[in-house]
């Protein structure tokens, strides 16, 4: 009867086949490739429409019309990205959406970030996201991003990842002076202020110049990339961690890597998109920017660039008239591709057993957000989880229902409610994830596998 009645907590890695196994692992390497390659928004739209492009999806600008079994997608300003694969349904019988984002927590370079002290040369950042700001010192560091001139030149910039590549720091005081530092909560432990990248010591050959190490490094940009200091205020320059996606543990069984929220789920919702051919309903993949500072901006998800984007799939099917599109959305339902926390038994006071996430446990949802007394929280309707949990159960994908930690504990949130605002039926759906926004985040590759066949069978 137990056996048959409770709902049974198992690491999905027991009794799993050999072939299952390998599967898991040939997906894990894949997703690390990507990781590798990705490490801001920008790139993660380049190596997306590079995807896209190479399975048949076309960039919706360039089509006239749109017809059943169409693979199109359009790309708001390299920050974030919308696709879709045309249902054999009309639109306004609704749409099948799959949500992540793909920035992630990092350290923004100030508008004027370059200064010299005491011989050496740093650039100012300011944080971007919810970061605990010692994880960020004394660890190597990457520069990602664009700087635009006001002809508008673009310089592309990616300089810590290859093996011939300086890297970056932001140094921390030495134990044997940190008595003060050490006294301090641990949040106050670093200031802001103090996030620093150190990036030069050699001062320049002209003996009558001050601040000669910052002269001798715009004298190097300006070799490297033709700027000069006032181009940094027209850049997107982000600091991130140099160090390369890998296995972790003796039986590899997990992923440690920066940036994984949210591209786990990024990564898993386009290979479920191209796994899609002519649906019933359109299966439409957002990938949005700005969710780590609260989905504000042009590019992120409050914006109505993706309504925008669904009109104009209407406009093309030929479907649309006044009005429609709220319906579009009333009959539409998502999957807001988000990742949780998973429990940590070290830290697991925060978590309440019955209701955590569990790394290896499978797909986790979070039926709602928010915190204390549930507030912003965005909470998906019984009927509505019923409905994702009987897609799951009969695709034999293994999920796990949770909320982030104890109550009162904290909290968090998502893109849901923004969709779930206008009309959707939305539920977060993501990998658990242990030292989430640190530099270095670990995911199970079983919970990974899980994220591409429970969206793949939720847009199929
Ligand atoms: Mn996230
Ligand atoms: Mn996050």
């Amino acid at each position: 009867m137990k056996e048959e009645l409770f709902n049974k907590k198992v690491t999905g890695w027991e009794n799993i086949s050999e072939e299952n196994k390998q599967n898991i692992f040939k997906f894990s390497d894949e997703y690390i490739y990507f990781l590798n390659k990705v490490k801001t928004e920008r790139e993660a739209v380049g190596f997306v429409k590079k995807m896209l492009d190479e399975n048949g999806f076309k960039d919706i600008n360039t089509k006239e019309s749109i017809k059943p079994g169409d693979k199109v997608y359009y790309i708001n300003r390299e920050k974030s990205l919308y696709a879709a694969v045309i249902g054999t349904k009309k639109l306004e019988d609704g749409l099948n959406l799959l949500g992540a984002h793909i920035d992630s927590p990092r350290l923004d370079l100030k508008p004027n970030p370059l200064y010299e002290d005491t011989g050496f040369a740093y650039l100012k950042t300011h944080y971007y996201g919810g970061i605990k700001k010692y994880q960020w010192t004394t660890i190597p560091l990457a520069i990602h991003g664009v700087i635009v001139k006001s002809n508008g030149e673009k310089i592309t910039i990616s300089i810590g990842e290859d093996e011939e590549d300086p890297i970056f720091t932001i140094t921390d005081l030495l134990p044997h002076l940190a008595t003060e530092q050490m006294d301090k909560k641990l949040k106050d432990g670093i200031n802001g202020e103090d996030l620093n990248l150190l990036i030069g010591s050699i001062p320049d050959s002209d003996k009558d110049e001050s601040e000669k190490v910052k002269l001798n490094i715009l004298k190097l940009l300006n070799e490297k990339y033709g700027i000069k200091e006032i181009d940094f205020v027209s850049s997107e320059l982000e600091i991130v961690p140099a160090f390369k996606a890998r296995s972790l543990g003796f039986d590899r069984s997990m992923v440690a890597a920066y940036g994984q929220d949210d591209r786990v789920c990024a990564y898993t919702c386009v290979r479920a998109m191209l796994d899609v051919e002519n649906p019933e309903k359109t299966a439409v993949c957002i990938l949005s920017d700005k969710e780590e500072i609260g989905s504000y901006g042009n590019t992120g998800m409050e914006s109505h660039v993706f309504d925008m984007f669904i009109s104009e799939l209407l406009n093309k099917a030929g479907e649309n008239r006044p009005n429609l599109l709220e319906k579009v959305f009333c009959n539409s339902k998502m999957l807001s591709a988000d990742v949780d926390a998973g429990l940590d038994p070290i830290y697991a006071s925060v978590s309440e057993k019955n209701n955590a996430a569990y790394i290896g446990h499978g797909i986790g949802l979070n039926k709602y957000t928010g915190a204390r007394g549930k507030s912003g929280a965005s909470d998906a309707n019984a009927e509505y989880v019923a409905e994702v949990r009987g897609i799951f159960e009969k695709a034999g994908i293994p999920y796990q229902v949770s909320e982030l930690g104890r109550v009162d504990i904290g909290g968090g949130g998502t893109i849901a409610f923004i969709l779930a605002d206008k009309g959707i039926d939305v539920i977060d759906c993501g990998v658990p994830v242990l030292s989430m926004h640190a530099p270095f985040e670990v995911t199970s590759k079983f919970d990974v596998y899980c994220a591409y066949k429970a969206y793949s069978a939720f847009v199929k």
